[in-house]
């Protein structure tokens, strides 16, 4: 499908960021967005390539009322040499379209996924910014435009992305975070919506994520919906407990998010000579784990972040420090590889870098 490329005016240029250090999280966006329609006579038709501006949506559009609407979420990184990579995005491709079938949703063309967001980058290299640890974060979103009241799948649907420059997430050094274990709301349930990427996963864990800030916690570590006994995810990481003899991580039984940096730091564990094992482990072996030095280490991991160190688990009014409450050997070595591969420090044995300007 051909991807028209539109005029950017003099005037819908911004003025770009100076000062690298103080970029933070998707606050700023670039000058240009992605965008293709679906329409149900029709397919995907009209890609483009156009300035970046607001929509202008009728208030009884699908997705404002029935949160039909999907995303993603990947990062361009500039290399020492000027060149620009990005990580599995064929992988990111593929999971928009598992977002896609369970929400009702479109199948996008894989291939036409990746080529749309390589065209965009390409007209977009400049805001790919360069300091070390930043990049470009990019978010392919989907979303239900058919103006009307009614339960159902959309007719009509905006497939777009846009672009935001981001800062390190550890520029003042590796943090590790505290995590409240979260034993009353539930994000998600088997048959649930768990395994989407899907917004409405995320509104219905503002809750728990306010009620677990004002105690001091920085996230909440979800159990699953059922039992509320066995450990998940955190928000929008996947987590990993490091014991003496292995590495333990959630199976993916359709209730936590298939993650691009979960799958790549089991299989750098692997490579490291790690036994990663996939398994249910309940919060009650967990404590008790934690209790009696067991577990060495905790980390989440995710894209926006890659690794974060966990120093802290709360759980039913008290505080258990895992570890010593540092930065465990292993996180900090899966970050420099994982880090070091995305830009292009590392070689990559795996060819998970895609090279695109
Ligand atoms: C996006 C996301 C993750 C992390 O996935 P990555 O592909 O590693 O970025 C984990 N959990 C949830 C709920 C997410 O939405």
């Amino acid at each position: 499908m051909e991807i028209k490329e539109l005029p950017l005016p003099e005037d819908k240029r911004k003025n770009r960021f100076t000062d690298e250090s103080k970029l933070g999280f998707g606050r700023i966006f670039t000058d240009r967005m992605l965008m293709i329609e679906w329409k149900a006579d029709q397919g995907w038709v009209d890609a483009r390539i156009q300035p970046y501006a607001p929509f202008v949506l009728d208030p009884s559009s699908l997705v404002f009322h029935y949160a039909q609407e999907i995303f993603e979420g990947l990062k361009a990184y500039r290399w020492a040499d000027g060149s620009i990579a990005l990580f599995r995005p064929e992988i990111n491709a593929h999971r928009f379209n598992l977002s896609a079938d369970r929400l009702c949703m479109p199948r996008l063309p894989e291939d036409l996924f990746i080529e749309g967001i390589s065209r965009l980058i390409r007209l977009e290299k400049e805001w790919v910014p360069g300091a070390e640890g930043t990049s470009l974060y990019i978010r392919p979103t989907m979303i239900a435009v058919e103006p009307v009241l009614g339960v159902k799948a959309s007719d009509h649907y905006y497939f777009y992305v846009i672009l935001s420059p981001v800062g390190a997430y550890y520029a003042a050094g590796f943090d590790p975070v505290k995590i409240l274990v979260e034993d009353y709301y539930v994000r998600s349930v088997p048959g649930g919506t768990g395994e989407a990427k899907t917004g409405g996963n995320y509104a219905a864990s503002l809750k728990a994520a306010q009620e677990a800030k004002k105690k001091g916690f920085d996230q909440v570590l979800w159990l699953d919906g059922i039992h509320k006994k066995y450990i998940e995810e955190v928000g929008s990481m996947n987590m990993f407990f490091v014991y003496d003899d292995h590495v333990a991580t959630a199976p993916l039984t359709g209730s936590i998010l298939k993650g691009v940096t979960r799958d790549s730091v089991m299989q750098l564990a692997g490579r490291l000579g790690f036994n990663i094992r996939e398994r249910q482990v309940t919060i009650d072996d967990l404590v008790a784990d934690i209790r009696a030095g067991k577990v060495k280490e905790a980390f989440g991991s995710g894209t926006a972040a890659v690794i974060t160190p966990v120093g802290l688990l709360g759980y039913k009014g008290e505080n258990l420090t895992v570890g010593d409450g540092g930065v465990g050997k292993l996180t900090q070595k899966l970050y420099d590889t994982l880090t070091g591969i995305q830009y292009g420090k590392l070689e990559d044995s795996y060819g998970w870098v895609r090279k695109i300007a």
